[in-house]
């Protein structure tokens, strides 16, 4: 993960999707009724807690979402659907889909943090409508993004 800034991680227990969260006729999941779900779950002593799914997630107004994430709050959640070359008729790429599961969550994790998207296609905080988006942004904060989000978690640390 991001070096220096998320210091401390650890694997929970896995959460089941709720069931509400299933779209009828779409085979996929609202992410942001997932959030609230996640919200329930945040363990005290968090600073931020992120889910990674297989699910393939949408929100009602968008065909599909990579992730989604609360803007400056606790949660965020990603799904690894398509970010494997096998959804999109391809042989598999780990080292890819690794990559581009680095990005989304970092991505997510940013907005936690109160980022919003970045104008800078280096950043990993530039919008990302496609996987070739994903692949071609760069794989961590820019230097502004990066100085937001250790302000963050310094505050976070703080109680503030
Ligand atoms: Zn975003
Ligand atoms: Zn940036």
């Amino acid at each position: 993960m991001a070096d220096c800034l998320l210091t401390t991680t650890r694997d929970m227990a896995a959460m089941p999707v709720p069931p509400e969260s299933l779209q009828a006729g779409r085979n996929q999941y609202y992410s942001t009724r997932i959030l609230k779900e996640m919200l329930k779950e945040v363990p005290a002593d968090a600073l931020k807690l992120l889910g990674v799914t297989e699910k393939d997630l949408c929100i009602p107004i968008l065909t599909y979402v990579f992730g989604e994430a609360q803007l400056g709050g606790t949660v965020a959640v990603v799904s690894l659907a398509r970010l494997r070359q096998e959804f999109h008729g391809l042989p598999p790429d780990r080292p890819l889909f690794l990559s581009r599961l680095r990005k989304e969550s970092l991505h997510e994790l940013g907005h936690t943090f109160g980022l919003v998207h970045c104008r800078s296609r280096e950043c990993v905080m530039s919008l990302s409508n496609t996987v070739s988006d994903v692949d071609g942004k760069g794989s961590d904060f820019c230097r502004y993004c990066r100085a937001m989000v250790a302000s963050g978690a310094d505050a976070g640390r703080r109680g503030g």
